[in-house]
């Protein structure tokens, strides 16, 4: 018998990684309940790439059919210099043909797993804000980069801005727009951009500027701003930011990777762990993987208290691989002068005389297997 039937878990937000947890949890007996502060789960955040790692939990969930309908194939990964002369590519169909990296609207990935948790029978409390931590034998804390569970693991720690500033907007895809995620280089800058499936284009633009922003993911920009930051961007990309109608705006922040994540009656998961910034696109995958090896734990091991510890063990030393690795693209991306030419002019070698050696760099990060772990 599952070491969770029955067993009362209450999860402290609703994003991706709350309601991937509480799918996971739900499936094996556990009596689950959500709260969450929105009075609705609507749109935060705009467009995620999830990579096989994260897709192999969401098929293990029984939710691969409807993620298929929901998100696009991303056939390959294109890093240009910010004229649009393609640097490298990353053939992601033709040399990982079994695997699906998929691109999808968070809204729709949000909405699929809220009612794949009501189907399994969890109660999601909305317009519940959390004050003061419920006394509860079991308690996830799913919620996010502000979380209140993580300083009552950790006591008050302080982010640094790493001088960088982002923007996200949406605008319409091109009716034929390829399943290709661009990414455009410039000095002291990039921008991001590929389609979403249901007519959306995401588009992610990083500038470094030392006065910054408040890190929450919905602080309305101007769009003036963003066109001017990428004025000398060439390809396609003066005609998208042409388009741009609302843009939010944040600043990026860099965290540590929580020390501790448990204390054998309360777990971190997701961002409220390891909040990463977003250069690897693994933040949402990270939270999918944490949600199933901490069900898994649980499920295993009647002892609660042994279960947490394991799942701590189990995560914390991937989260710090990838969230180091996504700090060090920070700089790869905005590399100017001699260093640039040369890097780039090695990136476009690799690519045309080795094409599978950039993806074969991240076979650590997606052949990870967090069903099999
Ligand atoms: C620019 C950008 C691009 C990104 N691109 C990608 C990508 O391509 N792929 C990818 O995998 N990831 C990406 N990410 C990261 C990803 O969006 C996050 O890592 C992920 O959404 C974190 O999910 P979460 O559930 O842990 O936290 P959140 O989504 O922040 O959810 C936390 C939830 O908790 C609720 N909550 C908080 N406090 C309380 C409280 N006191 N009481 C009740 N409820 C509360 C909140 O309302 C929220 O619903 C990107 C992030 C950024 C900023």
């Amino acid at each position: 018998m599952s070491a969770l039937e029955n067993t009362p878990v209450t999860i402290i937000g609703a994003g991706v990684a709350g309601l991937t947890a509480a799918c996971a949890l739900a499936q094996r007996g556990a009596e689950v309940t959500v709260l969450e502060r929105a009075g609705a789960l609507r749109e935060v955040g705009a467009g995620l790439q999830i990579s096989p790692n994260a897709v192999r939990v969401l098929a293990a969930l029984g939710l691969w059919e409807r993620f298929r309908a929901i998100s696009v194939a991303s056939k390959r990964v294109e890093l240009r210099d910010s004229v649009g002369r393609q640097v490298a590519r990353l053939d992601l169909a033709r040399h990982r043909p079994k695997d699906h990296f998929r691109m999808v609207h968070r809204a729709r990935l949000v909405a699929m797993l809220e009612q794949a948790a009501r189907e399994a029978g969890v109660r999601i409390e909305l317009d519940h804000e959390v004050g003061d931590l419920p006394e509860v034998p079991l308690l996830i804390g799913a919620d996010g980069v502000k979380s209140r569970v993580r300083p009552a693991l950790n006591g008050a720690e302080a982010p640094f801005f790493t001088g960088q500033t982002a923007w996200r907007a949406l605008i319409p895809a091109e009716a034929d727009a390829p399943g290709v995620a661009q990414v455009f280089m410039g000095p002291g800058r990039h921008l991001v951009s590929y389609p979403l499936g249901a007519g959306l284009r995401n588009i992610v633009a990083v500038v470094e500027r030392p006065d910054w922003h408040d890190e929450g993911w919905s602080l309305p920009g101007d769009p003036a701003d963003l066109r001017a930051a990428f004025a000398r961007f060439g390809g396609p990309v003066p005609d998208w930011l042409a388009q741009v109608e609302s843009v939010g705006i944040w600043g990026l922040f860099r965290h540590p990777v929580a020390a501790h994540w448990q204390d054998g009656r309360r777990a971190l998961i997701g961002d409220a762990a390891h909040p990463t910034l977003p250069f690897m696109a693994q933040g949402a995958v990270m939270a999918i993987e944490d949600a199933w090896v901490l069900a898994a734990c649980l499920d295993s091991d009647a002892d609660q208290a042994r279960a947490l510890a394991r799942f701590q063990a189990l995560r914390q030393p991937r989260c710090q691989q990838i969230v180091d690795a996504a700090n060090a693209n920070a700089r790869n991306y905005h590399l100017r002068g001699p260093t640039r030419a040369v890097a780039h002019a090695g990136l476009r070698a690799v690519s045309r005389m080795a094409p599978t050696r950039l993806i074969e760099r991240f076979a650590w990060l997606y052949d990870y297997d967090p069903t099999a772990v």
